[in-house]
């Protein structure tokens, strides 16, 4: 009899789409790693809406529910990049809250047309007033009609998530491989901040890999954020440059970043060239058989840069944040013909 490849079910029945955030898998590379580490992936697009930011998504409004900020049907609001509105709109759907994202017009076209699709009102806020614009209509829309203005960027709910999800699955996972390196971008700032609290403590020789795009180092650059009074950014950081790796390091630095670099939460931050992270994300694609977007593709890039010289033997984890279907309208997908190339002709020719 030839062997089938069987399975079994999850073992339980879930009760709604959110209760099926988290517990994304970490996945060995097999030919694009060289020869003497071993890197593994851990592919956040098993998330429901296809991203790590469904996990803040779900703790910002269950953390509010809980205690009394957010009011049943009151409407939501949020300045975003897009993953996050995307899982905000998955959770407001299926909760019942009404919700309005703010976000720049620079930011890939499928992802407004994902919000809308999922139910939520897109507001678009001119690409010239950077990331600070989309946020400060945000901040004015809660204001002026009483909403509930989640603050990704700000919010405690943020890093708390991936301290309470992320990082513990990544310490359970290699609870018998050793980890000796972890590597991540940041947007907000959540993910690095809230693993490294668990990383820290469990796992303290891992060395936290930090990486940023190589036209905005704001945290290499060491310069400081300046801050209002309630911690918001009161400008953009002088670092700072337009660059190609949608949902990294927007203008400014945001408060839940700020913890992470007060605390120590990284060993080294590297610059990566969005270009090369893009090239990284087609070589996962095309030989591993792993999509992700550009944001992964450079975390990839910089996880292969510090590979080169690991010692023998290392293991490496890769975060990858989210799926390359996210980019088909953006440059990760400008050489990738939709028409058949010669070579594909010639086989429609045969017969
Ligand atoms: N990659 C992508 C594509 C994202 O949308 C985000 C979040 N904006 C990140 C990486 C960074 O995650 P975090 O906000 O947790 O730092």
């Amino acid at each position: 009899m030839t062997e089938r490849y069987t399975t079994n079910g999850r073992g339980r029945l879930y009760n709604a789409i959110t209760e099926t955030v988290g517990d994304t898998p970490c996945v060995r590379l097999n030919h694009i790693a060289p020869e003497h580490v071993a890197i593994y992936v851990k592919v956040e697009s098993f998330n429901p809406l296809s991203s790590v930011k469904d996990r803040l998504a779900l703790n910002m409004i269950e953390a509010a529910e809980r205690e009394g900020r957010l009011k049943p049907g009151q409407t939501v609001v949020e300045a975003t990049s897009g993953n996050t509105g995307i899982g905000l709109a998955m959770v407001c759907a299926a909760k019942g809250y009404p919700l309005v994202i703010t976000m720049a017009e620079s930011f890939s076209i499928e992802r407004r047309r994902l919000m809308r699709f999922l139910g939520a009102k897109v507001v678009l806020t001119p690409k010239e007033e950077k990331g600070i614009g989309m946020y400060r209509k945000a901040a004015a829309l809660a204001d002026k009609y009483g909403w509930f203005f989640a603050r990704q960027f700000e919010s405690r709910d943020n890093a708390d998530i991936h301290e309470s999800t992320t990082g513990r699955e990544i310490v359970a996972d290699f609870a018998n491989t050793r980890l000796d390196y972890w590597v991540t971008g940041y947007g907000t700032g959540g993910t690095v901040t809230g693993v490294a609290r668990v990383l820290r403590k469990a796992l303290p020789d891992c060395k936290i890999i930090l990486s940023e795009p190589h036209n905005a180092r704001l945290v290499g650059s060491g310069e400081s954020q300046e801050r209002n009074a309630d911690g918001s950014p009161a400008s953009s950081h002088p670092a700072w440059e337009p660059h190609v790796i949608q949902g990294w390091t927007p203008d400014f630095i945001p408060g839940v970043l700020q913890e992470g670099i007060d605390n120590q939460c990284f060993d080294q931050v590297l610059p990566v060239d969005g270009a090369i992270g893009m090239k990284w994300a087609a070589r996962l694609a095309a030989e591993e058989g792993i999509l992700t977007g550009v944001s992964g593709g450079s975390t990839l890039a910089t996880a292969m840069e510090v590979a080169a010289t690991a010692p023998k033997g290392s293991t490496m984890l890769v975060m990858l944040p989210d799926t390359g279907e996210r980019y088909l309208s953006t440059p990760l997908f400008e050489s990738i013909p939709a028409e058949m190339n010669d070579e594909e002709q010639a086989l429609a020719n045969i017969t």
